[in-house]
């Protein structure tokens, strides 16, 4: 039976609504990372921007290292698993 829901398989989890708890607990982790550790928010927007764009995203999560692409996104010293990158550090 068709539930009417409707996997996004190159969104995020901000883009789901009905993904909102999970992603709200993601944002909280992001959140608590010590600013020493967490990405800019200009590097950060750049990196997601490469993930919705990335066939390994689905519906939220990378498959290729089976993180929340947002949570890795969130870590300055986190590079992109792909091989080669599509992101890398931030310095
Ligand atoms: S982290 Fe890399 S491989 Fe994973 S979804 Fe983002 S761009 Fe794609």
């Amino acid at each position: 039976m068709d539930s009417g829901a409707r996997i996004c398989r190159r969104c995020l989890l901000a883009d789901m609504a009905d993904r909102r708890p999970l992603y709200e607990l993601v944002r909280e982790y992001i959140e608590s990372l010590d600013e020493d550790i967490r990405t800019g928010e200009t590097v950060y927007r750049e990196r997601l921007a490469v993930c919705r764009a990335c066939e390994y995203l689905n519906a939220g999560t990378c498959a290729k290292c089976g993180c929340y692409a947002e949570a890795r996104a969130a870590k300055k010293y986190t590079s992109c698993p792909d091989v080669p990158p599509r992101w890398m550090t931030e310095k």
